[in-house]
């Protein structure tokens, strides 16, 4: 597994309990790979050959096949977020998580939320809060990166899987990738003291392997959290909306129809999801006078008056599986590509 990259060598960790007699190797790319041009991405499954075990060095001659493609940050075989947002300081804002969910909905990939800073709430304000994100549908994991409070149980409950941080800043993400791997300081550290400054270069990606076995990237990638999908995918994106019977009507929005189910279930984020099917409606209006997306994110941001940057992993589109209603869309706006980022 590739742990990291930097300029043309690889770390990669051999499969623990495979007998090796080190764990890490810095690897090459085999000149066939560099001729074909077949890129290695960190989280890549690789076979290596030429192995000095005495060096600590190899080369990579294969990639194995891979299950997905984050582009942004580019990890391969990476399909789980933990979304990391502070009970306080700054407050719990369920707008912006809702928002950073949604979009995370919208690339395929599952999602986690570790709430941090327990230690500066109240057990009533810690709890009100868990409830109301399992309501929604999704796990949480409440820590204290400052007592470390949690942080084994956050550690348990990643298990085996590949996760990538995402989060507003000011919420902890870097301190909580410390406490959950207590050796990354000396390294964060030692790499500053080389340096000759203070300031912890975050420009690569770089896979992180628990002793849980779980392997978390903490990486930059930063986009604007837009909510562009057409209006009639937006309620397949709040879990809670999946679980309820379907609304009686057919293409229905949940927004002013008489008699609607999702509006008349009374559910918490109903008026969240109000807000944003504005949004993908403005969107969808703008994609179809200009009919180039481009323009139209430009547009949109304008109008929406976006602030908030942050970190929200996005998918390779060969990997993506549309809805079957964007499924036609696509289809029909095809011939945009993927570049490949090597
Ligand atoms: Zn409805």
């Amino acid at each position: 597994m590739v742990l990291a990259q930097e300029a043309n060598y690889y770390r990669v960790r051999l499969d623990p309990g495979a007998g090796a007699p080190v764990d890490l190797l810095l690897c090459t790319r085999r000149a066939r790979l560099m001729k074909t041009k077949q890129p290695v991405y960190v989280g890549d499954r690789v076979l290596v050959t030429e192995v000095d075990w005495q060096g600590g060095r190899a080369a990579i001659s294969e990639v194995l096949p891979r299950q997905s493609l984050l582009v942004k940050p580019p990890i391969a075989n990476c399909n789980k977020v933990l979304v990391v947002f502070a009970l306080l300081e700054p407050a719990f804002d369920p707008v912006l998580l809702s928002r950073f969910l949604v979009c995370i909905e919208t690339e395929h990939l599952k999602a986690l939320v570790c709430l941090n800073k327990s230690d500066r709430a109240t057990s009533a304000l810690r709890l009100a809060v868990e409830l109301r994100v399992r309501g929604w549908g999704y796990g949480v994991c409440t820590v204290s990166t400052r007592t470390q409070d949690g942080i084994d149980e956050l550690a348990q409950s990643l298990d085996q899987g590949t996760f990538v941080l995402a989060g507003p800043s000011g919420v902890g993400k870097s301190s909580l990738l410390n406490a959950l791997h207590p050796g990354l300081k000396l390294r964060v550290g030692a790499v500053s003291n080389k340096l000759g400054r203070g300031k912890h270069t975050t420009r690569h990606v770089e896979l992180f392997a628990l002793e849980s076995g779980a392997l978390v990237a903490d990486a930059p990638g930063f986009s604007q959290l837009d909510i562009t999908c057409p209006p009639r995918d937006l309620a397949g994106y709040f879990p809670e909306f999946r679980s309820l019977s379907a609304c009686q009507f057919r293409d229905c929005l949940h927004g002013e129809e008489p008699g609607c189910m999702v509006r008349q279930s009374g559910l918490e984020r109903y008026e969240i999801y109000l807000t944003f099917l504005a949004e993908t409606i403005a969107h969808a209006r703008i994609l179809q006078r200009t009919g180039d997306p481009e323009e139209t994110l430009k547009a949109h941001r304008q109008v929406r008056g976006a602030g908030e940057k942050s970190t929200i992993p996005r998918l390779d589109a060969n990997y993506r599986k549309p809805s079957r209603r964007s499924q036609r869309q696509q289809i029909e706006r095809d011939g945009t590509g993927t570049e490949e980022d090597d």
